[in-house]
């Protein structure tokens, strides 16, 4: 199981130091725990998380790794500072920033070439679901934005539905197993099955509803915005992900 938290533009330098120390002062032996903090804070939780486990990442980079591209951060920089693995595509850049899956699939290539692993972040909006169009829109972002280059062993998948982010509406579990379900079987199409890489759900996920998120066949983890900003509930939800792993290993 693995539970990562995205910071987003979210907590202070003191807030962010003080969030991941109590991160890292916990111990969750079966669950991969990531961070993905803002980048200037890359360093100074990179110091405050050594030797806990806990992985840190960065929220998004660039497709070339230098050049006149004011404001933007290199892959190898992001390494550079201590993160191991980064997220590309997440709904608020292609949004705002107009990112193509061409784009994401370039930042992707690029984050591999620097050694990270990434996460490429996939969903419909709103709109997309109520046409129907739901499972098209995620296969084609999926599709267009994994890039022939990045091996299973170094990708990660993002299911967060646009709607579902930061609105405290989740899909229904049916829902969120049947596109779990179709992002497996896309891709299936690209990897050995043996090697399908991991698959999070994100979209307004929190303690109260992790437990069932988890039961759902296919959901490798989580990525949490809001609720991870809370150490005490990114640990909850950390918690609940190592029970299901018991159980499981119990089953
Ligand atoms: C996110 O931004 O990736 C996210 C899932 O946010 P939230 O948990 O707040 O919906």
């Amino acid at each position: 199981m693995i539970v990562a938290a995205n910071w987003k533009m979210g907590p202070s330098l003191q807030t962010a130091g003080v969030l991941a120390g109590a991160v890292a002062a916990r111990d969750f032996p079966e669950v991969q725990r990531m961070l993905f903090v803002p980048h200037p804070f890359l360093m100074p939780m990179s110091v405050e998380l050594a030797s806990s486990g806990v992985r840190l990442g960065g929220q998004d980079c660039h497709f070339y790794d230098s050049g006149a591209f004011t404001g933007d951060v290199a892959a190898s920089m992001l390494r550079d500072c201590g993160a191991s693995v980064v997220l590309v595509g997440h709904s608020e850049r292609r949004a705002a920033y107009g990112e193509t899956s061409d784009t994401v699939a370039k930042k992707a290539a690029a984050a591999f070439a620097q050694g990270l692993d990434v996460v490429v972040c996939v969903g419909e909006t709103k709109m997309e679901r109520e046409e129907g169009n739901a499972e098209q829109v995620v296969i084609d972002q999926i599709r267009a934005s994994v890039p022939c280059s990045l091996p299973a062993q170094k990708l990660l998948i993002a299911y967060e539905p646009v709607w579902s982010i930061g609105t405290g509406v989740v899909p229904s579990l049916s829902d969120i197993a049947l596109m779990h379900q179709v992002i497996a079987g896309v891709l299936a199409e690209k990897f050995v099955a043996s090697l399908v890489p991991p698959i999070l759900f994100g979209g307004s996920v929190n303690s109260d509803n992790a437990g069932a998120i988890f039961s759902v066949p296919k959901v490798g983890g989580v990525l949490v915005g809001g609720a991870s900003l809370d150490a005490e509930v990114f640990s909850a939800i950390c918690l609940i992900a190592s029970q299901c792993f018991e159980t499981d290993q119990d089953m």
